[in-house]
């Protein structure tokens, strides 16, 4: 494994402080433990963060004292660090202002946590939803994140390229499923990167079916959607395999299949929408005469979170930019003949894109 460029976290508060004004807020409560992950470095399971226009308060509870005093430390993060079991509540609310416009993010508060903080926790305060500051300063990736995805997306390649043959002897879905996972583990990833799909022959036909008992038989299309974990870091690929001979169908599900995802990732570009993507694709599945089994989303950010902001699809506002990373991953899923998707991760670069899942796109069970 080459050395991986540090991920720059130091920065990204004042980056969202920026934001505060346009969200017109005074300050932001942030919740969602990712979103604190990328704002300080801290990668423990239990955190608050006000980031106010001065200051920022990370409050955690005893058992992430060391850890997080560390962590920030490491990043370079300026935030005042409280560890506290009871009083988090009276930290926090002691660091609001009365009259304050705080921010929640709406997409990560529940009913119950929004009653909870604007009846006993901040009640001096206006509460104000915001929505995908933090996600949206995500979607911009470092070079040094973009070295831990290119790397997850390494591991997936090369763990792939080691059992795919394995495909010829007959393993049930959960049985290459394994195989794969354990492989990538071996090969340095820190986790999957979420369920691994295995999804043969009939069962193909279901986008996200989960690996089962189910043996791959001899005419089967498998889909095997799957990734790597690499420092918080993921990687997204799909590569669909023919066991066996395929049927006149088959073979040509593969082909659209392929065509629909290279006319979208060739459009991959700075300042390009996302919407288009999607149109590409979906152009080509069209003329074949199967527009309505691709019955899901062209694609997807990929970073910290595994689906991210920018989505890429029909009702896509997003327009690409460098630094962006997104997967194109149309597909086509016939009861009668199984599914073929094909999926790649790209890096949005200065002057167009660079893929970074490079698994030979074939259907056959022995890729060169
Ligand atoms: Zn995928
Ligand atoms: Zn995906």
């Amino acid at each position: 494994m080459s050395e991986l460029r540090p991920v720059q976290t130091a920065g990204r508060l004042d980056r969202l402080r920026v934001l505060l004004d346009g969200a017109q807020v005074d300050a932001l409560l942030v919740t969602h433990l990712t979103n604190i992950a990328y704002l300080t470095g801290f990668t423990g399971s239990a955190a608050l963060l006000l980031v106010t226009p001065d200051n920022a308060l990370f409050v955690t509870d005893g058992r992430y004292g060391a850890q997080s005093a560390a962590q920030l430390s490491a990043a370079g993060v300026g935030a005042r660090i409280e560890v506290a079991n009871e009083q988090q509540k009276e930290l926090l609310s002691a660091s609001v202002s009365d009259g304050w416009r705080l921010g929640l993010e709406a997409e990560h508060v529940t009913w119950a946590d929004h009653g909870r903080y604007s009846g006993e926790w901040f009640p001096t305060a206006t509460l104000s939803a915001t929505v995908g500051l933090v996600e949206g300063l995500r979607e911009t990736k470092d070079p040094g994140e973009i070295d831990r995805i290119r790397e997850a997306c390494r591991i997936a390649d090369a763990a792939f390229a080691a059992v795919r043959p394995m495909l010829a002897d007959g393993p049930t879905e959960q049985e290459f499923g394994l195989e794969l996972d354990t492989t990538m583990r071996r090969l340095g990833a820190a986790d999957v990167s979420f369920e691994t799909i295995v999804a043969s022959g009939p069962n193909g036909a279901r986008p996200h079916h989960r690996p089962a008992q189910r043996t791959v038989v001899d005419g089967d299309l498998v889909v095997v959607d799957f990734g790597a974990l690499v420092d918080q870091y993921h990687s997204d690929m799909t590569r669909t395999v023919q066991v066996g001979a395929a049927s006149e169908t088959q073979h040509r599900m593969y082909e659209v299949v392929r065509a629909a995802q290279a006319a979208g990732a060739a459009l991959v570009a700075p300042g390009v929408t996302a919407k288009s993507i999607d149109e590409a694709c979906r152009e080509v599945i069209a003329e074949a005469g199967w527009a309505d089994f691709f019955t899901h989303g062209t694609g997807h950010g990929v970073g910290l979170d595994i689906h991210e902001a920018p989505r890429v699809g029909t009702t896509s506002t997003a327009t690409l930019a460098p630094g962006h990373v997104v997967t194109v991953e149309p597909g086509v899923y016939l009861a009668d003949h199984g599914g073929v998707r094909i999926e790649d991760t790209l890096v949005v670069t200065e002057s167009g894109a660079e893929a970074l899942t490079l698994s030979p796109k074939t259907a056959s069970l022995t890729a060169a």
